[in-house]
């Protein structure tokens, strides 16, 4: 394997980092490798891999050479000893949980997640004798009130989907290992390109590969990230047998090949990200704006201290609430209806009823994700496009007019 990138840049890891087109017969794209199994030389060389007294490939349900070049490339871009790649961010979450945790273990979580981290914990782990716990985490004092021996696991995204609330990385990580428990952070909404929760005192980071680092909305991936000893444990306890999560060789290629633009897409996103927080905060129609990179919200000195640039997702609630927003969402001509984040096209939805519907009206209520709520992620295209977009769409939502733009221009 070449490390000509120990010491070079992101981008230049990203684009180099373990692999050298000499060693593969001048190929300057990784060969994918679609094999399900590999082949021993002899009995005992199979055996002796079983037992791990030989390093080697067995079974891609265990590890893959492909897989493996996008595992190195992910470790080294998140500053962690060695990752894991599964076939969706739900597959890293899980993977991580039925390895770590126990009956009687209670893990700690923030006030707001993804809808189907939620409902995996509040649903799901509660099921078989874990105890998850809600806190402030944006309040590091919370946490050290009500952690305990017990805290296995603390557990956040920041900033987390869907109201952008912002968790100061390093302040929980302290807290949390006062009491020995494993710090997991969910990066999906900024990529390794704008924060690194490993280098902040995290112990795990897990994705949300489906999001920016594919990037092109053509697949689902996720990815853990940490020490090589977790890893080890949660790629043959919680990858090869308790999930089955398995990613495909061809879509770790389509990763690989997301990650090589992966800076130059998150500098258009967090450009325009922040061109469009602005002109929705001095819409008349508008009545909050969520996002880190506005001065006037209540987490930028937090998202400066530790985010290079502040990404390409918004949270709004406009004047008028639910009724409004609905309008204003089908009134987008170009900007397209529809969950996900992190493409090149620019997505916009509502998570009371779409990504978050998997809480109960009450749990919305309880962990402050409102009925009002509005979800953009800013895509590539042009930002005075996505702007006037958004400028004739909250003109129709102003007016009234309750009529359903029903064509596509773009
Ligand atoms: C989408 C998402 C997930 C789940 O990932 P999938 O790839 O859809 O399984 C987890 N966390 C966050 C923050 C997400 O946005």
């Amino acid at each position: 394997m070449s490390d000509v990138t120990g010491k070079k840049g992101f981008a230049t890891r990203a684009i180099h980092h373990g692999y050298n087109p000499l060693d593969h017969q001048g190929a300057l794209n990784p060969p994918v490798y679609m094999s399900s199994t590999f082949a021993f030389d002899s009995a005992a060389q199979g055996g002796r891999r079983f037992q791990e007294e030989e390093g080697g490939y067995i079974y891609s349900r265990i590890s893959n050479p492909t897989l493996g070049l996008l595992e190195e490339r992910m470790a080294i871009l998140e500053g962690g000893e060695a990752a894991l790649v599964t076939s969706s961010g739900m597959g890293a979450i899980t993977s991580v949980f039925w390895t770590l945790v126990n009956p009687g273990d209670e893990i700690i979580v923030d006030r707001t997640l993804y809808g189907c981290t939620f409902t995996f914990f509040n649903h799901g782990l509660e099921r078989f004798g874990v105890k998850i716990r809600h806190v402030d985490l944006t309040d590091p004092a919370k946490l050290a009130e009500v952690i305990s021996d017990k805290t296995r696991i603390v557990y956040f995204e920041t900033p987390a989907n869907p109201n952008m609330r912002v968790v100061d990385i390093a302040a929980i990580s302290e807290v949390a290992h006062s009491k020995g428990a494993t710090v997991v952070v969910d990066n999906t909404y900024c990529s390794p390109y704008l924060q690194r929760p490993l280098e902040l005192g995290a112990d795990l980071v897990v994705h949300s590969a489906t999001k920016y680092l594919g990037g092109h909305g053509d697949l689902m991936a996720g990815v853990v990230v940490g020490s090589a000893e977790l890893m080890h444990d949660i790629r043959l306890i919680g990858l090869k047998d308790m999930t089955g999560a398995v990613l495909s060789a061809q879509d770790a290629n389509l990763i690989l090949r997301g990650l090589k633009t992966l800076n130059l897409r998150m500098d258009r996103h967090c450009k325009s990200g922040l061109a469009v927080a602005r002109y929705l905060e001095s819409h008349s129609l508008v009545s909050k704006v969520y996002y880190p990179g506005l001065k006037s919200f209540e987490y930028y000195d937090v998202a400066k201290k530790q985010m290079s640039d502040f990404g390409g997702m918004i949270a709004l609630e406009l004047k008028g609430g639910l009724d409004m927003g609905r309008n204003f969402i089908d009134a987008c001509q170009m900007i397209v209806r529809a969950v996900s984040l992190g493409d090149a096209e620019t997505l916009i939805q509502h998570p009371a009823t779409m990504t978050h519907s998997t809480y109960t009206e009450e749990e919305r209520a309880k962990y402050d994700i409102t009925d009002s709520l509005v979800r953009l992620s800013v895509g590539l295209e042009e930002e005075e496009d996505i702007l006037s977009d958004l400028e004739q769409a909250l003109g129709i939502a102003g007016s009234g007019s309750n009529i359903r733009v029903m064509s596509k221009s773009a």
